[in-house]
Protein backbone atom coordinates (compact mmCIF):
# COMPACT_ATOMS: atom_id res chain seq x y z
CA UNK A 1 0.00 0.00 0.00
CA UNK A 2 0.96 3.46 -0.64
CA UNK A 3 -0.22 7.14 0.31
CA UNK A 4 -1.88 8.48 -2.35
CA UNK A 5 -0.57 11.84 -0.48
CA UNK A 6 2.02 13.09 1.09
CA UNK A 7 1.84 11.58 4.56
CA UNK A 8 3.71 11.76 7.86
CA UNK A 9 3.30 11.33 11.53
CA UNK A 10 3.76 14.57 14.16
CA UNK A 11 6.94 13.62 16.78
CA UNK A 12 8.46 14.77 19.75
CA UNK A 13 12.18 14.50 20.66
CA UNK A 14 13.26 12.05 23.37
CA UNK A 15 16.19 13.30 25.72
CA UNK A 16 19.19 11.40 25.19
CA UNK A 17 17.96 9.42 22.19
CA UNK A 18 17.87 9.84 18.15
CA UNK A 19 14.74 7.99 17.95
CA UNK A 20 11.61 10.10 18.32
CA UNK A 21 8.39 10.08 19.73
CA UNK A 22 5.08 9.43 17.20
CA UNK A 23 2.08 11.07 18.36
CA UNK A 24 -1.14 9.53 18.12
CA UNK A 25 -3.21 11.95 20.07
CA UNK A 26 -3.13 14.47 22.33
CA UNK A 27 -5.89 14.67 25.35
CA UNK A 28 -6.35 17.49 27.53
CA UNK A 29 -7.08 18.07 31.18
CA UNK A 30 -9.70 20.55 32.00
CA UNK A 31 -9.53 22.16 35.88
CA UNK A 32 -7.25 19.91 37.46
CA UNK A 33 -6.03 22.76 39.83
CA UNK A 34 -8.68 24.24 42.29
CA UNK A 35 -6.46 28.13 41.95
CA UNK A 36 -6.93 28.09 38.22
CA UNK A 37 -10.55 26.52 38.17
CA UNK A 38 -11.53 29.56 40.82
CA UNK A 39 -9.64 32.06 38.43
CA UNK A 40 -11.88 31.24 35.42
CA UNK A 41 -14.81 31.62 37.27
CA UNK A 42 -15.40 27.88 37.55
CA UNK A 43 -16.30 25.07 39.83
CA UNK A 44 -12.50 23.07 40.63
CA UNK A 45 -13.13 19.25 39.41
CA UNK A 46 -14.02 17.39 42.03
CA UNK A 47 -12.58 13.80 42.50
CA UNK A 48 -16.16 11.91 42.75
CA UNK A 49 -16.79 13.60 39.17
CA UNK A 50 -15.12 12.30 36.50
CA UNK A 51 -12.55 15.29 34.76
CA UNK A 52 -13.08 17.34 31.79
CA UNK A 53 -10.95 16.14 28.69
CA UNK A 54 -10.73 18.18 25.35
CA UNK A 55 -8.46 17.29 22.58
CA UNK A 56 -5.85 19.26 20.37
CA UNK A 57 -5.10 17.29 16.69
CA UNK A 58 -1.07 15.55 16.85
CA UNK A 59 0.03 17.92 14.45
CA UNK A 60 -0.11 21.08 17.04
CA UNK A 61 2.77 19.64 18.40
CA UNK A 62 5.55 22.58 18.57
CA UNK A 63 9.08 21.70 19.33
CA UNK A 64 11.40 23.39 21.85
CA UNK A 65 13.15 26.80 20.69
CA UNK A 66 10.68 27.44 18.02
CA UNK A 67 9.41 30.44 17.24
CA UNK A 68 5.17 29.98 17.18
CA UNK A 69 3.24 32.64 14.60
CA UNK A 70 0.62 34.29 16.63
CA UNK A 71 -2.69 32.30 16.05
CA UNK A 72 -5.30 34.00 13.55
CA UNK A 73 -8.54 34.70 14.71
CA UNK A 74 -7.81 35.86 18.59
CA UNK A 75 -6.77 38.75 20.04
CA UNK A 76 -6.27 36.73 23.29
CA UNK A 77 -3.73 34.65 23.22
CA UNK A 78 -3.12 32.89 26.86
CA UNK A 79 -0.24 30.35 28.17
CA UNK A 80 -1.41 26.96 30.21
CA UNK A 81 1.97 25.27 31.65
CA UNK A 82 1.08 21.84 32.33
CA UNK A 83 3.11 18.32 32.83
CA UNK A 84 2.68 16.22 29.89
CA UNK A 85 2.16 12.61 30.00
CA UNK A 86 3.65 10.43 27.28
CA UNK A 87 2.32 6.61 26.51
CA UNK A 88 4.88 4.11 25.72
CA UNK A 89 1.90 1.35 25.82
CA UNK A 90 -1.97 1.49 25.09
CA UNK A 91 -4.89 -0.78 26.32
CA UNK A 92 -7.82 -1.81 25.07
CA UNK A 93 -10.57 -0.80 27.63
CA UNK A 94 -10.75 0.21 31.03
CA UNK A 95 -7.47 0.17 32.79
CA UNK A 96 -7.21 0.80 36.33
CA UNK A 97 -5.75 3.52 38.13
CA UNK A 98 -3.06 0.82 39.91
CA UNK A 99 -2.09 -0.07 36.26
CA UNK A 100 -1.76 2.68 34.55
CA UNK A 101 1.50 4.16 35.52
CA UNK A 102 3.12 1.09 33.76
CA UNK A 103 1.60 2.30 30.36
CA UNK A 104 3.68 5.74 30.85
CA UNK A 105 6.70 6.06 28.51
CA UNK A 106 8.01 9.44 30.30
CA UNK A 107 7.56 12.82 31.02
CA UNK A 108 7.53 16.43 29.51
CA UNK A 109 6.28 20.24 29.94
CA UNK A 110 4.45 21.78 27.31
CA UNK A 111 1.63 24.56 27.17
CA UNK A 112 -1.52 24.19 26.25
CA UNK A 113 -1.94 27.44 24.07
CA UNK A 114 -5.62 28.60 24.38
CA UNK A 115 -7.68 31.49 22.39
CA UNK A 116 -9.17 32.83 25.50
CA UNK A 117 -11.74 35.11 23.79
CA UNK A 118 -13.19 32.57 21.07
CA UNK A 119 -12.93 29.80 24.42
CA UNK A 120 -14.88 32.84 26.69
CA UNK A 121 -17.44 32.69 23.70
CA UNK A 122 -18.15 29.38 23.43
CA UNK A 123 -18.52 28.47 26.87
CA UNK A 124 -21.19 31.69 26.96
CA UNK A 125 -22.92 30.21 24.12
CA UNK A 126 -22.81 26.18 25.49
CA UNK A 127 -20.65 25.83 22.28
CA UNK A 128 -17.45 23.40 21.84
CA UNK A 129 -13.87 24.67 22.04
CA UNK A 130 -12.31 23.15 19.87
CA UNK A 131 -11.62 26.29 18.27
CA UNK A 132 -10.34 27.75 21.65
CA UNK A 133 -7.66 24.48 22.14
CA UNK A 134 -7.52 22.32 18.95
CA UNK A 135 -5.48 25.09 16.61
CA UNK A 136 -1.96 25.27 14.83
CA UNK A 137 0.84 25.04 17.06
CA UNK A 138 -1.33 24.78 20.09
CA UNK A 139 0.80 22.46 21.96
CA UNK A 140 4.55 23.39 22.03
CA UNK A 141 6.24 20.99 24.25
CA UNK A 142 9.81 20.25 25.43
CA UNK A 143 12.08 16.59 24.44
CA UNK A 144 10.04 13.80 26.25
CA UNK A 145 12.33 12.64 29.24
CA UNK A 146 11.73 8.58 29.51
CA UNK A 147 10.24 7.14 32.77
CA UNK A 148 13.38 5.00 33.30
CA UNK A 149 15.39 7.80 33.12
CA UNK A 150 13.39 10.44 35.45
CA UNK A 151 11.19 8.21 37.27
CA UNK A 152 7.29 9.77 37.89
CA UNK A 153 8.28 13.66 38.72
CA UNK A 154 5.08 13.87 41.35
CA UNK A 155 7.08 16.26 43.70
CA UNK A 156 8.29 18.49 41.06
CA UNK A 157 7.28 22.10 40.25
CA UNK A 158 6.02 23.38 37.46
CA UNK A 159 6.71 27.03 36.27
CA UNK A 160 6.50 29.42 33.41
CA UNK A 161 8.30 32.41 32.66
CA UNK A 162 7.42 35.33 30.18
CA UNK A 163 10.04 37.71 29.46
CA UNK A 164 11.91 36.37 33.05
CA UNK A 165 8.89 37.22 34.79
CA UNK A 166 7.41 34.21 37.30
CA UNK A 167 3.62 33.78 35.86
CA UNK A 168 2.34 30.39 36.93
CA UNK A 169 4.11 28.49 39.53
CA UNK A 170 2.58 24.99 41.62
CA UNK A 171 3.47 22.03 43.14
CA UNK A 172 2.14 19.25 40.65
CA UNK A 173 1.31 17.79 44.02
CA UNK A 174 -1.65 20.29 43.60
CA UNK A 175 -3.45 18.41 41.34
CA UNK A 176 -6.96 17.16 41.93
CA UNK A 177 -6.91 14.37 39.46
CA UNK A 178 -3.30 12.52 39.42
CA UNK A 179 -1.58 10.65 36.56
CA UNK A 180 -3.06 7.94 37.43
CA UNK A 181 -6.22 8.44 37.71
CA UNK A 182 -6.54 10.36 34.97
CA UNK A 183 -5.58 7.78 32.50
CA UNK A 184 -8.28 5.79 34.48
CA UNK A 185 -10.53 8.13 33.55
CA UNK A 186 -9.97 8.75 30.16
CA UNK A 187 -9.63 4.83 29.42
CA UNK A 188 -13.38 5.01 30.08
CA UNK A 189 -14.02 7.26 27.37
CA UNK A 190 -11.31 5.86 24.89
CA UNK A 191 -8.64 2.93 24.22
CA UNK A 192 -5.28 4.57 25.07
CA UNK A 193 -2.43 3.95 22.83
CA UNK A 194 1.18 4.13 22.52
CA UNK A 195 1.87 7.60 21.25
CA UNK A 196 -0.62 9.40 23.03
CA UNK A 197 0.31 12.83 25.00
CA UNK A 198 -2.41 14.19 27.96
CA UNK A 199 -1.89 17.74 29.29
CA UNK A 200 -2.73 17.50 32.87
CA UNK A 201 -4.18 20.67 33.68
CA UNK A 202 -2.35 24.33 34.55
CA UNK A 203 -2.33 26.09 37.86
CA UNK A 204 -3.16 29.36 38.44
CA UNK A 205 -1.67 32.87 36.72
CA UNK A 206 -2.86 32.06 32.95
CA UNK A 207 -2.77 34.99 31.30
CA UNK A 208 -1.85 36.58 27.49
CA UNK A 209 0.97 36.14 24.88
CA UNK A 210 1.87 39.16 22.96
CA UNK A 211 4.12 39.08 20.10
CA UNK A 212 7.87 39.04 20.55
CA UNK A 213 7.04 37.54 24.12
CA UNK A 214 9.71 34.79 25.35
CA UNK A 215 8.58 32.25 27.64
CA UNK A 216 10.69 29.78 29.61
CA UNK A 217 8.19 26.71 30.99
CA UNK A 218 9.94 24.40 33.42
CA UNK A 219 9.09 20.73 35.28
CA UNK A 220 11.93 20.90 38.16
CA UNK A 221 14.44 18.58 37.82
CA UNK A 222 12.72 17.21 34.81
CA UNK A 223 12.33 19.01 31.56
CA UNK A 224 12.63 22.63 30.39
CA UNK A 225 10.87 24.49 27.26
CA UNK A 226 11.47 27.73 25.74
CA UNK A 227 10.18 29.49 22.68
CA UNK A 228 9.36 33.10 21.34
CA UNK A 229 5.33 34.20 20.01
CA UNK A 230 6.07 35.45 16.32
CA UNK A 231 3.95 37.71 14.30
MN1 LIG B 1 -5.08 23.45 29.92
Amino acid sequence: MTFALPAGTPSVSIRGRDEVFPVHRIYCVGRNFAEHAKEMGAEPSRPTEPPAFFMKPADAVVADGATIPYPRGTSELHHEVELVVALGAGHDGVIAASDALALVYGYAVGIDLTRRDLQARAKAKGLPWDVAKGFDHSAPISAIVPVAVSGHPFDAELSLAVNGRSVQRAPLSQMIFGVADVLHELSKLYDLRAGDLVFMGTPAGVGPLHQGDRFHAEVSGLATLDGVIGS
